[in-house]
């Protein structure tokens, strides 16, 4: 009875009506007008993209030259750009960060009935390239410090389900055969990956890594994304440089490099006038007229991570004199490129949180919350799952700050 009582969510809200809703959310907001200053009437959205004059004379440039579909100079050259920035050996640009991550689950052998292992705190689009292989995501736990998926859980329900049958990894609850794990970079914070690599070696099992939100993050100097099999990024229009939509798949396997393409392109067989397909393929080919805008935007890119840095380091001054929050920086040995700026509530009461929110909005500072748990998703409530509690305290705490490379003028 007692132990019942002190893990009902009541009693978390009875010990946290002393910090005072009222109080926290006039903190956040005041901290946001320090940080930004007044919206004066108008709003600040949470992140927005910049052209300018490079980019209109690029997409003109394209325009003219006839190329806008999925063959053209600029998708190469979009490709080798990002050779440049990531280090990766092979970069395939795609039409969105999902397709990416589609295919290369299905490229390393994911199939129908298969696990893939994902944090539970993600954007929807890890678990749903997940279920477009007609497999299902199996969620684990995140850690406190990057938000990351926590290799200690991933440990932990590994060597709780997993076993090894005739070399095929298999969790013994379900019988499913577990493929991959995609561990994410949440908010551009670069998680544990290198510990996530060894506890996945451990079981031999590949990493796909997710980093669609990390495009200029990287631990001991290592890009995010290069340090799986393979991993990718997007370029969607709220990410740190943009294609409209787009992504790309980053890998040093130069087979699998080749069967990527390969699949992206209708699995066309290369020929100078036979339409000849040696497999079902998928049109997933990032077009020319996209990359084209890419290659506006990554030569802006060590700029707007400057400026992102910048930003970042106001609100961490700021929000650290604000003592109901605690401001998510990076962490050791790694180089987030602050994509968004978080900050945790110190109560894990949600309802302090959508009030924090529901204030931040009133004022003109288009806040957001953390995604919802992708285990509490319609399509995901029976998906296989481990103890998720830090997931849960993040979901309930965190609040994503107006991020935009301009608000650091
Ligand atoms: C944006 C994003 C994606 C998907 O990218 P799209 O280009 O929108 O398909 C995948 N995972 C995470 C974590 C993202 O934030």
């Amino acid at each position: 009875m007692v132990q019942r009582f002190e893990e009902s969510p009541e009693v978390q809200t009875a010990s946290v009506q002393h910090l005072n809703s009222d109080s926290i959310s006039e903190g956040v907001v005041a901290g946001l007008r320090e940080a930004l200053g007044p919206t004066k009437g108008s709003t600040i959205p949470l992140h927005e993209p910049e052209f300018s004059d490079i980019e209109f004379s690029i997409m003109q440039d394209c325009l003219k030259s006839g190329w806008v579909s999925s063959l053209g100079p600029f998708v190469t050259q979009f490709e080798e750009a990002l050779q440049t920035v990531t280090g990766a050996r092979h970069v395939i640009a795609m039409a969105s960060g999902t397709a990416a991550l589609h295919l290369i689950l299905h490229a390393i052998g994911v199939r129908p009935g298969d696990e893939v292992i994902v944090p539970a705190l993600s954007f929807v689009a890890t678990a749903n390239a997940v279920s477009h292989c007609h497999a299902s995501p199996h969620f684990v736990d995140s850690e406190l410090i990057t938000l990351g998926l926590c290799p200690i859980a991933l440990r932990r329900r590994l060597a709780e389900i997993a076993t090894n049958d005739n070399g095929v990894l298999k969790n013994r609850i379900t019988g499913a055969a577990i493929k991959a794990v995609v561990p994410m970079h949440a908010f551009g914070h670069p998680c544990q990956i290198e510990e996530i690599i060894s506890v996945a070696r451990e079981f031999e099992l590949p990493v796909v890594e997710d980093a669609a939100e990390s495009l200029g993050s990287s631990v001991r100097g290592r890009h995010t994304g290069s340090f799986g099999v393979a991993g990718m990024l997007s370029f969607n229009g709220n990410k740190v440089v943009t294609t409209g939509n787009g992504g790309a798949v980053l890998t040093n396997d130069s087979s699998l490099a080749v069967r990527l393409r390969h699949l992206s392109t209708t699995a066309k067989v290369s020929h100078s006038w036979r339409y000849q397909h040696d497999e079902i393929g998928w049109n997933y080919r990032l077009p020319n007229l996209n990359a084209a805008l890419g290659c506006a935007q990554l030569s802006k890119l060590p700029d707007i991570l400057v400026r992102k840095r910048r930003l970042s380091a106001r609100y961490q001054e700021v929000f650290s004199r604000i003592s109901s929050t605690t401001f998510t920086s990076e962490s050791r040995n790694s180089l987030s490129n602050y994509w968004l700026n978080t900050i945790q509530l110190l109560t894990d009461d949600i309802r302090v949180r959508d009030a924090t929110l529901q204030a931040a909005h009133d004022a003109g500072y288009l806040c957001r919350p953390a995604w919802d748990l992708l285990s509490s998703l319609p399509m995901y409530t029976t998906s296989p799952r481990g103890p998720l509690t830090n997931a849960a305290k993040i979901e309930r705490s965190l609040i994503c700050l107006p991020s935009g490379p301009r608000l650091e003028k």
